[in-house]
């Protein structure tokens, strides 16, 4: 049998997108490149939904190295665009001193109750108990995530990448080396295929034979909110340790989130009535941010592995099968160096020696 397509991408979030742009500009072609997208649009899901910050502080010891490429590569800018993609968005984490002794989430340098109000001063009012210092981060950066997405479908696309929406992954079979596809009305065929669905990577999965590897979508919710003062250009990101919220400056006033964590299945996720106007009563009485409307709110899914870092390379067991999938609040970070890695899997059989050893062990699928 003759395959039509060589590789198949399931899923047309950051993910899917940044490896069929990676694959293209290593190939110099999309010719048997397809990208099947189950929704009417790209990124319909956590892709459009993100806070948009990279942060080479935040995530385990993989993440801060996959972190640290990519946004190196975005700071250099992507070619072709029309402008940069990242600019400086310095991160402070606050706390009590156990909780910011405790915290292992965050890397960054140790600063005290003072220094964290000469920063924030809107931050006066919270408690001591509340806010006896923070860690400071001055090397994250907020990002433009529709830019990216844009460019990595336009990237993939003038290379002659199919992308095919409204085209739902139902059914697929293997033979001969081939697997076929069964994607909305389309049958197709290919050699490889890239598990990039995000929330439903591991029901997609289950559909090739693959054993599930518990990848757990988490909701979470944020809101674009208008202030009666704006924040000053610069301010930093204000994250509380115990993940009970965060916030950061917005052209349109400030963008909060509720920074829970909650386990649902893969959907459409909505927030609870009520979860955000909660948060800015929150916000309110214990902060001087003074916000006066919520402009919009939104839920996405964060889809982790049981062990916090992406999975990436071909599955140990099932023939032509490779994992892209489990990036939960890193998905932006980490998307230009877990799509060179996904493509070093798929063109060399290895993650190359750009990575450390110790970061290719951590992302491999048979590590579970
Ligand atoms: C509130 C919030 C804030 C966040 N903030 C940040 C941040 O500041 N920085 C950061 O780096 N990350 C952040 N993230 C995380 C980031 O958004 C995700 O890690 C990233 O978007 C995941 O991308 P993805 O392509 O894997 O998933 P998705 O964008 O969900 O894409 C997967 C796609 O696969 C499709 N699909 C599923 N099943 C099938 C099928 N059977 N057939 C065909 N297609 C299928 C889906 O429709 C979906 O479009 C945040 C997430 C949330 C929710």
């Amino acid at each position: 049998m003759t395959p039509q397509t060589r590789i198949l991408i399931i899923g047309g979030g950051i993910a899917g997108l940044s490896v069929a742009s990676e694959l293209c500009r290593r190939r110099r072609t999309g010719m048997g490149l397809t990208l099947v997208e189950a929704e009417p649009r790209l990124a319909h899901h956590t892709s459009s939904r993100s806070a948009q910050h990279l942060s080479p502080g935040y995530g385990p010891p993989a993440v801060r190295e996959l972190t640290r490429l990519t946004v190196a590569q975005l700071r250099d800018g992507l070619p072709g665009a029309s402008g940069p993609v990242v600019w400086p968005a310095p991160t402070v984490v606050i706390g009590s001193d156990d909780q910011l002794a405790a915290e292992t989430t965050f890397t960054s340098e140790q600063i005290d109750r003072a220094r964290v109000l000469e920063l924030c001063p809107e931050l006066a009012g919270v408690p001591d108990r509340a806010l006896q210092g923070g860690l400071f981060e001055d090397d994250a950066v907020r990002t433009d995530a529709p830019a990216i997405l844009e460019w990595h479908r336009s990237q993939a696309a003038e290379a002659g990448t199919r992308i095919l929406t409204d085209s739902p992954v139902r059914s697929a079979s293997y033979d001969d080396g081939v697997w076929t596809v069964l994607a909305g009305d389309h049958r197709l065929n290919a050699e490889i295929v890239i598990n990039a669905a995000g929330a439903w990577a591991d029901k997609v999965a289950g559909l090739f034979g693959a054993s599930t590897l518990g990848l757990q979508p988490l909701r979470r919710t944020a809101a674009v909110v208008e202030l009666e003062r704006p924040l000053e250009p610069g301010h930093p990101v204000v994250v509380t340790a115990d993940g009970g919220w965060y916030y950061r400056a917005d052209p349109e006033g400030a963008m909060i989130s509720t920074g829970e964590a909650e386990p649902e299945e893969p959907c459409d996720s909505v927030p609870h009535p009520g979860q955000i106007e909660a948060l800015v009563d929150e916000l309110n009485s214990t902060t001087d941010l003074r916000i006066t409307g919520v402009k919009r709110a939104w839920t996405g899914q964060r889809t982790t592995a049981p062990d916090g870092v992406p999975v990436c390379g071909f599955d140990p067991r099932v023939p032509g099968f490779l994992w892209l999938a489990g990036q939960s609040g890193y998905g932006f970070q980490t998307s230009t160096a877990l799509a060179r890695a996904a493509a070093d899997c798929l063109l060399d059989g290895c993650i190359g020696a750009w990575c450390s050893p110790e970061t290719t062990e951590a992302l491999s699928p048979a590590r579970f």
